[in-house]
């Protein structure tokens, strides 16, 4: 369905692996105090050096919390409904994104979810991506 687009791109470069599988979300590591940040960044917020590194996340961590979005924020492009939730990685780090469901129906606290790459909107014959979560247990393969 969508072979038609001209280009498939990230909406911002620098926030996700999306390439190859598995997807994952990119990270800065302080290896002076070993704080997490997201996206990545060169100054650590926590303290203050430059020594970030940048890593890769797990695909997949645990929903923590969610909520349904029916009203469109402002410079959204994407449809309505849709639902984002804070995910749990392993690393250590919570991560707010936009799910795969558009309502709350079939999400769980405590579920597991995995980092996949769809569609945020299109323009200009241009396909944007961006990450999403996706429960595992409805995994599409
Ligand atoms: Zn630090």
């Amino acid at each position: 369905m969508l072979e038609n687009f001209k280009e498939r791109v990230p909406v911002k470069e620098g926030l996700f692996s999306w390439s190859k599988e598995p997807h994952g979300l990119i990270i800065s590591k302080c290896s002076t105090c070993g704080e997490l940040v997201f996206p990545k960044q060169e100054y650590c917020p926590e303290c203050c050096t430059e020594t970030m590194e940048t890593e890769i996340l797990s695909s997949k961590g645990i929903l923590k919390c969610f909520t349904g979005i029916t009203a469109p924020p402002p410079g959204y492009k994407g449809t309505v409904p849709y639902t984002v939730g804070i995910v749990e990685f392993p690393e250590g780090i919570r991560i707010l994104g936009i799910t795969t469901e558009k309502t709350v129906d079939s999400l769980v606290p405590g579920m597991e979810v995995e980092v996949v790459i769809d569609t945020a909107f299109v323009e200009d014959d241009q396909e944007f991506v961006t990450f999403k979560y996706q429960p595992t247990n409805m995994r599409r393969d």
